[in-house]
């Protein structure tokens, strides 16, 4: 496992949101450390700021100038949760960095992790919300397909709905982009008729959740949808959107998932990456807004790629699963 992250991370400070903190980089670090001790194979990695053509493949240049320039002033706003602060472009850009990073690691065969703030999925072409600035997945996978990839998926396990990553590649075949998430909840897309516009119709598939989901909920969504769409799909990356907010101890999400549960989900996306021949997968943090939650998670997750995955079968009887299903089967012949 190449873990990227650089201690711009923690300079990053949104005084708009208070459970979106400089402590929880050391806290992500730490879940790398206790996966160490576990006998996890680790090796750190800096990262170098994303290129600008990298930004600008998924962003509109204007806005990034925009974000620069706010940072370069000392700081100012962007969304009622969304502070920008002296040290946030260089943040922000690292982390997308880290992402960019851990997707060279991929497809030279080694499973990576970018462990930066602020997150990134929220954030759309030519706006950043809910604490994100630029979107390192989408950047990533931006710039994967930029090194000849022909198709990448990105899987969203943050209790959130990745509008942002959404937006960007909504109307685009070659990213697929899968989300599971709490719903009724911020930012309120995410709904499961949300397939994708245009060529890009069937490559985005939304599996939004009630409140209160558990482990046996999210068994259905990858047995149920995330598998056999992926397989179907046959990716040549795996980006994992990996926020650990749907931890039931989360101070945001409602969700009622246990830190084993990321392991075991990192298994099965580790498992699915060799049956479809694609490279390990490549993890980029998102949210998760309790401390210790989200030190087990993130060593969870780490130590949960070199484990057996668990025996996850469709079984029907998960109802938002069954929508998603049916929303998306017109495209996926493994649905029908
Ligand atoms: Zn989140």
């Amino acid at each position: 496992m190449h873990v990227y992250s650089d201690p711009a991370s923690e300079r990053h400070v949104n005084h708009l949101a208070g459970v979106e903190a400089p402590e929880r980089f050391p806290a992500a670090l730490a879940g790398v450390e206790g996966a160490e001790r576990g006998g996890a194979s680790v090796r750190w990695c800096r990262c170098e700021p994303a290129e600008e053509e990298a930004l600008a493949a998924v962003h509109d240049p204007a806005y990034l100038d925009h974000l620069r320039e706010i940072s370069a002033a000392g700081g100012g706003y962007l969304s009622l949760d969304t502070a920008v602060g002296e040290n946030s472009w260089e943040a922000a850009s690292l982390a997308s960095g880290a992402a960019c990073s851990a997707v060279e690691s991929a497809l030279a065969g080694e499973t990576a992790f970018a462990i930066a703030r602020p997150p990134g999925h929220h954030a759309g072409r030519d706006y950043g919300m809910g604490f994100c600035l630029t979107n390192h997945a989408a950047v990533a996978a931006g710039h994967a397909l930029s090194k000849g990839l022909g198709q990448v998926a990105i899987l969203d396990w943050d209790v959130h709905h990745g509008n942002g990553t959404q937006h960007i590649f909504y109307r685009n075949k070659r990213v697929l982009y899968l989300s599971s998430h709490q719903s009724p909840f911020y930012p309120g897309t995410g709904r499961a008729d949300e397939v994708g516009e245009g060529e890009g119709r069937g490559f985005t598939a939304n599996v939004p959740l009630p409140a209160g989901s558990g482990e046996d909920v999210y068994a259905a969504v990858f047995a149920g949808v995330f598998g056999p769409v992926l397989r179907e799909f046959g990716p040549e990356l795996i980006l994992v959107s990996a926020g650990f907010d749907a931890h039931a101890e989360d101070l945001l999400g409602g969700m009622a998932l246990g830190s084993g549960a990321f392991g075991r989900f990192a298994a099965m996306i580790t498992h699915l990456c060799g049956e479809v021949g694609a490279p390990p997968p490549a993890f980029v943090l998102e949210g998760g807004y309790n401390l210790g939650a989200l030190t087990e998670s993130v060593e969870a997750t780490i130590r949960g790629v070199e484990e057996e995955p668990p025996n996850w079968e469709h079984t029907g009887g998960v109802k938002p699963v069954e929508r998603s299903r049916e929303a998306l089967a017109p495209f996926w012949r493994s649905l029908r």
